[in-house]
């Protein structure tokens, strides 16, 4: 299903404009992650589609070209998960999965042939009898997704789902869930704070930040081109380097950087991937502290620029505080961008 939106927009009544007029395509069977820090409206855009709060005069919503603007929550078909699961306790599984197709008024056999489809689906066979306090966090936000994916539901969104889940158990949960969305096929948008998340889950990430919708693209897009400096710092730590551009090239502390493309703005920024320690590099810098990470050193380091640069450096061993080094950056990885 397609989900078009056109100057959505929410100011509530104590006069909190949470977001401002919004137009966006979502296109049928995409998977669309809401990205942006604490309070930038990603929820607040997710439950106006959801028709849970109603959009501001002047602002339409449509699925497959209809208009649903007015249309109440539960005749949109939409199937919700949230960071809590919000599971029912006392029932089973399969209970939990059917409560559904139960409140529609489906026959009985129907409602045992589409549960048991969506527990294959959602890999659930082995504990589909089990009492939902008897699963782990994994295995409850796999019930969660198959209790709202059971009704065929015309857009999926999911707000959160994995931020009450520790560190490790997320990041094999985010992957997990990457495929399961996919294997269900249905259009879904995706809430979270976190830019792995957002990038490893999603088609076409939009970034959001008080409010406003600052890009949308797909991951390697946003990454690769940002397209202000809030983006560059959101997706992927971007840092400014300071010095000053003319035409194809950066002039800083002295050093002459070449740039690969021309400039989309007059500052400079650069990520810490891409600088390299380097005898032979043109910027100088000197050593502030060290930190091993197992897979690399974050070494933080000062140059002349408006603030530290952190350096992610796979070396077998790593300067040490205090000295001075010399850094090389790729023309590709200089980013330019509006001031
Ligand atoms: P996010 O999900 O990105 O953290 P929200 O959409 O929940 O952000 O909130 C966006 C802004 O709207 C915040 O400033 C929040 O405090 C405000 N807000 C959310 N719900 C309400 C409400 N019911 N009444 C007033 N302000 C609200
Ligand atoms: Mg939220």
């Amino acid at each position: 299903m397609t989900l078009t939106l056109s100057k959505v927009a929410k100011t509530f009544p104590d006069g909190t404009r949470a977001l401002n007029p919004t137009s966006l395509e979502i296109a049928e069977g995409e998977i669309l992650s809401l990205l942006g820090p604490s309070g930038c409206g990603k929820t607040t855009l997710l439950r106006i589609i959801a028709g849970l709060e109603s959009a501001d005069a002047g602002g339409t919503l449509s699925f497959n070209g209809e208009d649903v603007t007015r249309l109440p929550v539960e005749r949109r078909k939409i199937g919700m998960v949230f960071q809590n699961y919000a599971l029912f306790p006392n029932m089973s599984v399969r209970g939990n999965i059917g409560y559904g197709l139960k409140m529609a008024g489906l026959p009985r056999a129907a409602i045992a042939a589409r549960v048991a489809e969506v527990v294959a689906l959602c890999r659930l066979e082995p504990y589909a009898d089990r009492a939902i306090t008897a699963l782990s966090g994994g295995q409850r936000q796999r019930v969660a997704l198959a209790r709202a994916v059971a009704p065929r539901p015309r857009v999926l969104l999911l707000d959160e789902p994995l931020s009450a889940l520790d560190a490790a158990l997320r990041t094999d949960l985010r992957d997990e869930l990457a495929e399961l969305l996919r294997a269900v096929g249905t259009t879904a948008v995706f809430v979270t704070h976190d830019q792995d998340e957002a990038m490893a889950i999603a088609d076409r990430v939009a970034v959001m930040s008080m409010g406003n919708m600052l890009q949308i693209g797909a991951p390697e897009a946003l990454y690769r081109r940002p397209a202000d400096a809030f983006v560059a710092r959101f997706v992927g730590n971007a840092m400014p380097l300071g010095g000053r551009i003319e035409g194809d090239r950066l002039l800083i502390d002295g050093a002459v950087l070449p740039l690969a493309q021309p400039a989309h703005g007059t500052t400079a920024w650069v990520r810490g991937e891409d600088i390299a320690l380097d005898d032979a590099g043109p910027l100088p810098a000197t050593v502030d502290a060290v930190t091993f990470l197992g897979t690399h050193y974050r070494i933080k380091l000062t140059t002349t620029g408006p603030a530290p640069l952190f350096s992610l450096h796979h070396g077998h061993s790593a300067p040490r505080p205090g000295d001075t080094v010399r850094l090389s950056i790729p023309p590709h990885a200089i980013l330019t961008l509006p001031a």
